[in-house]
């Protein structure tokens, strides 16, 4: 997706010693009830959007980044300060998801997808809310 030059949307952690911009709009958003998320956030699911890694601008703090780096799968990170969970990203960076809740406004974007359904809570019905839902994976094109 190309950027216009027009869209902004700022976000940051909890303690705002991490702050970044985003300068070009969303690819895709979705739910991920796998259960490394529910163990990183501490709740069922999590919401995140991919974005171009190129179109993210880190205005400050990005030294504060803590990441895990599980074997397999994206690197999960984080400020070092707060704890405040920013973004995944491929080891090789091309890939790139953040946080939807750490967005200060309207990144005009919706969910549209849950994946990882199979491993979902069992103490929180997901929503009746249309999306398609996958037991695995969202399968993406190319891949
Ligand atoms: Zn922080
Ligand atoms: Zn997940």
């Amino acid at each position: 997706m190309s950027t216009d030059g027009a869209y902004r949307v700022s976000g940051g952690c909890l303690c705002a010693r991490v702050r970044f911009e985003l300068a070009a709009p969303p690819e895709v958003a979705g739910y991920c009830h796998c259960t490394r998320c529910q163990r990183r956030t501490g709740t069922g699911s999590a919401v995140s959007v991919f974005v171009d890694p190129a179109a993210v601008h880190w205005q400050r703090g990005e030294e504060l980044i803590r990441c895990w780096k599980p074997a397999d799968g994206m690197h999960k990170c984080f400020c070092g300060e707060c704890g405040a969970h920013l973004l995944s990203r491929s080891p090789d960076g091309s890939r790139m998801a953040l946080r939807m809740g750490a967005f200060d406004s309207d990144p005009g974007i919706r969910p549209s997808y849950r994946q990882f359904v199979a491993y979902a809570a069992s103490w929180e019905p997901i929503p009746d809310d249309g999306l398609p839902r996958y037991a695995e994976a969202r399968p993406r094109d190319g891949t």
